[in-house]
């Protein structure tokens, strides 16, 4: 089986208690591990795949405590690495008008602070899967690491799976979005699974300002830039994934399901799909032959998992196992 090195920011996400006030009028917040890649690697484990974290936390409470976490989840974490005299980032995250309102401590934080000298040691080979999000392109010298590691990937064979999972507070100058799409473009280029969600989407595709019936025609915009193929979940409604070769994108609907807590839903969605493409034993041109009938079951597979994940408080602690994917798969097709 492949494995998953998921490389970025591992954080704490302290989420505010109260509901509907925003982040600086809640009282009470609860500590939650996160981070996009440290979530994904966590779900990947929870499903019985073999995944790795790599970066760096700070030298306090909050990076030992993220480093056992991952531990306990059955995360390898031998890259990983705690910074003394740096701070572990922190995410104030509240749950506002519907929509998560953060506010970040991290300047910097520990996890921008990957390098290369970090990463010398690491194997990289055909069964790697490289995964990554738009967090670590947006600081240095995180940035010019993950660069790295993705040609060390590519020149391996191994696969590039891109979760865009922008967070615009961690672009900084007058012109930081512009600075995050260039970034999220020349990841586009290379990735051969890339991830984004409905508004990533219209944002990344120009058509921020169009209905949602024109989804399906900003995904062949964003498809057309790379060659392998886009994923984009839709939330409650599940997700749709289109490759440039195809003729029309495949939707695939999520199960009717209560959410309780959305935190990490992309992440154990874009975990359970890793996790499905890693059992799979095709070596990367079969990936990007792999029929839009194969990639319906998988975006089935990820949506059970993220729709389990969504009825459960806290992003680590929501992921789901693969007797409790199967067995909510069972029960939705009676
Ligand atoms: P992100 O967290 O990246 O914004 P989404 O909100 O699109 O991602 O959710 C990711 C996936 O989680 C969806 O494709 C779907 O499978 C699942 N999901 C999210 N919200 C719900 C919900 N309310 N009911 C069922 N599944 C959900």
């Amino acid at each position: 089986m492949r494995r998953v090195m998921a490389v970025g920011e591992a954080l704490i996400d302290f989420t505010a208690l109260d509901e509907n006030v925003p982040v600086g009028e809640a009282a009470a917040f609860a500590r939650n591990p996160g981070g996009g890649p440290a979530n994904a690697a966590v779900a990947i484990a929870r499903l019985g795949g073999q995944a790795e974290m790599i970066g760096c936390v700070g030298g306090d409470p909050f990076g030992e405590f993220l480093l056992r976490t991952l531990v306990d989840y059955g995360v390898d974490t031998r890259h990983a690495r705690v910074m003394p005299g740096f701070s572990t980032t922190l995410a104030f995250v509240a749950r506002h008008k519907g929509e998560p309102d953060y506010f970040f401590l991290r300047n910097p934080g520990a996890d921008v602070l990957l390098s290369t000298e970090h990463v010398a040691d690491v194997q990289f080979d055909g069964d790697t899967v490289l995964h990554f999000g738009s967090n670590a392109l947006a600081a240095l010298p995180i940035r010019q690491t993950l660069l790295e590691m993705m040609a060390r990937t590519k020149s391996a064979g191994g696969w590039l799976s891109f979760d865009v999972n922008l967070r615009p507070a961690f672009w900084s100058g007058p012109d930081a979005l512009e600075q995050a799409k260039h970034w999220c473009e020349e990841a586009f280029k290379q990735a051969d699974i890339v991830k984004v969600n409905r508004d990533e989407l219209l944002w990344l595709s120009g058509q921020d300002d169009r209905a949602a019936d024109h989804e399906a025609d900003a995904l062949r915009t964003l498809a057309e830039r790379m060659p392998g193929v886009c994923v984009c979940t839709l939330g409650a409604r599940g997700a749709m994934v289109l490759h440039r070769d195809w003729r029309d994108p495949v939707i695939v609907p999520a199960p009717h399901t209560l959410a309780v807590d959305t935190t990490g839903a992309g992440d154990a969605f874009i975990g359970a799909l890793l996790f499905r493409l890693c059992s799979d034993p095709v070596r990367l041109e079969g990936l990007h032959r792999r029929s839009a009938e194969e990639w319906a079951a998988d975006l089935h597979f990820a949506n059970h998992a993220s729709a389990i994940s969504v009825t459960r408080q806290g992003a680590m602690t929501g992921m789901p196992t693969l007797a409790e994917v199967r067995e909510q798969m069972a029960l939705a097709h009676l």
